[in-house]
């Protein structure tokens, strides 16, 4: 066990942003950015939410209904820590999308809008974060607004999460009479001044909650909060790391991203309470993030970055050992090997090329479909990581193209992008069947067709299908398997693994073959590997 790999490993943070739509997340993350310091300007995340507009079409979608279709990732140094942030999309429908990112991090930061308290999208994307056991650090955000009580929103919080909420700051007013946050640990109040290029040196703190100045300078604002402080200190629970690391405490910051202020608190709590890489579990054995052999998962693939080069990015999570530029890695799902020499990591949200990279770190590698969703790269160990989710479709559209000439140019968008996991493509068994497209939000068929308009020149005619829903199946042996295929051929389909997938138009059909046909086992979710 090499100690500079363990020694990079523990330096390192990665962590996925969370939130409804609208509660602050690209303003936070472009904080956060600015004060470590890796970016000068603030706006420029805003700047390249609107370059990517501008670079590729079918962002316009994203742009027209003000949702994050795509989730991407940043890096930046902190004190000593490599940190890693990956966004998620926020919109329901591209929730798949935002559980594989879920599954390549360490802990998640949840930002929550303080006037609406915890929204439908967050429960959704808690779920996921608790079903996995993931930290979160909460950031309760917009206190310059008339928002809710502080002690409603923890206990909001507390009922949704399941988990105890451990204020680690207090509001003190909101609004217009917003005067800042106490900090319960550090025993000192910071006062806020409404500004957005303002960092942390100028700050205007005040020691002590005994501090006659504070009582003098925020009358019953700071009454009101003593009280509650008050309140907490002998009601909540004191805060526990091991808690925190189990996923069953979260630390609340309160503070306005867009006056730049409680930012400092959240990068400092992530880099002391949020957990460095930790061990991984393969199908195989249990793979720790220091070992000296590389090994790592793609959770995500995006074609299509960079429209001057049609080619497809693979995101990989690096799960152990050190990536070296120019190294060899097998493909465990194929076997091949591959020589990447352009892999890129997202410093200050540039694309550069990586030299090394640690567990933890993602790096992007683009390639022409060699690499699919979930496959684990190694220096040539096989190994398969568990936990990639695909979930069966509940709407499913049937796709033809208006143009029978460009039939070919359909079936390779839709590959490329069922691959990419934008949509589920299944292949029915059924002579003369059009392919069914299968999405668990209705506006990925739309961001499909604009898609296969703008990157594939396909004009593709959706039409509604007679199934509504999917069950992955498989068999104890193979040849039960064939049979139940070959007398249910009408309803059988292929997805874009070649996983065979039974087609229902009803619960009630559902139920009567799961009746007749025991042996099978019917799955709402397909694991990668
Ligand atoms: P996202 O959809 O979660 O990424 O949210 P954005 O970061 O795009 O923010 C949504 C809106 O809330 C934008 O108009 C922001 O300017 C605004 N916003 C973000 N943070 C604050 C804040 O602290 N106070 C106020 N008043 N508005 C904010």
């Amino acid at each position: 066990m090499s100690s500079l790999i363990a020694s990079e490993v523990a330096r390192r943070r990665t962590f996925a942003i969370i939130s409804h739509p609208d509660a602050g997340k690209t303003t936070l993350t472009e904080k956060l950015l600015l004060f470590a310091g890796a970016i000068q300007i603030a706006g420029s995340v805003k700047a390249r939410k609107a370059s990517r507009h501008a670079s590729s079409d079918w962002m316009e979608i994203e742009k027209q209904r003000g949702i994050s279709v795509a989730s991407s990732v940043m890096q930046m140094e902190y004190r000593d820590c490599v940190i890693n942030l990956l966004d998620t999309p926020g919109h329901q429908d591209f929730s798949e999308d935002t559980y594989r990112v879920l599954t390549a991090v360490d802990a998640a930061l949840m930002v929550i809008d303080a006037a609406n308290g915890v929204e439908p999208q967050t429960i959704r994307l808690l779920q996921v974060c608790r079903a996995r056991n993931t930290p979160i650090i909460t950031f309760i955000n917009k206190l310059d607004r008339e928002v809710q009580e502080p002690l409603n929103l923890l206990s909001e919080i507390e009922a949704h999460l399941g988990m105890d909420a451990v204020p680690f700051s207090w509001p003190v007013g909101m609004g217009r009479s917003f005067g800042g946050v106490f900090d319960i640990r550090r025993d000192r109040m910071r006062v806020f001044r409404a500004g957005q290029e303002r960092r942390s040196d100028d700050d205007d703190l005040i020691e002590g909650r005994n501090n006659p100045e504070i009582a003098q300078r925020f009358g019953d604002a700071f009454a009101k909060a003593n009280d509650e402080i008050e309140l907490i200190e002998a009601a909540a629970p004191e805060f526990d790391h091991a808690a925190f690391l189990a996923g069953k405490q979260t630390p609340v910051f309160f503070g306005s991203a867009i006056n730049n202020f409680g930012v400092q608190e959240v990068l400092d709590a992530l880099v002391d309470l949020a957990p460095p890489p930790g061990p991984r579990e393969a199908v195989q054995r249990l793979v720790q993030p220091d070992e000296p052999k590389f090994s790592g998962v793609v959770f995500k693939v995006q074609a299509n970055m960079d429209p001057a080069h049609r080619d497809r990015v693979a995101f990989v999570r690096v799960s152990s050992g050190e990536f070296n530029r120019g190294m060899r890695l097998k493909v465990s799902r194929t076997g091949k090997e591959i020589r990447p020499n352009n892999v890129v990591s997202f410093l200050s949200q540039r694309r550069e090329l990586v030299e090394q990279a640690y567990a933890g770190d993602v790096i992007g590698i683009p390639n022409h479909g060699v690499l699919h969703l979930g496959d684990v790269l190694t220096e040539g160990e096989n190994l398969q990581f568990t936990g990639l989710p695909f979930f069966a479709p509940e709407l499913f559209q049937a796709v033809e193209v208006k143009d029978p000439l460009r039939t070919k140019q359909l079936r390779t968008g839709l590959t490329q992008l069922g691959e990419e996991g934008a949509i589920q493509v299944f292949r029915p068994i059924a002579a003369g069947g059009a392919l069914l497209l299968g999405a668990v939000g209705q506006l990925q068929f739309e961001v499909v067709a604009h898609r296969l308009k703008t990157e594939y020149g396909v004009e593709a005619r959706m039409m509604s299908s007679r199934y509504s829903l999917a069950r992955w199946i498989t068999a104890g042996d193979a040849k039960t398997l064939q049979k139940f295929i070959d007398s249910n051929a009408a309803n059988i389909a292929y997805d874009v693994v070649e996983a065979p997938a039974f087609l229902a138009s009803s619960q009630a059909q559902l139920r009567v073959v799961q009746e007749l046909y025991p042996d099978i086992t019917f799955h709402t979710m397909r694991e990668h590997g």
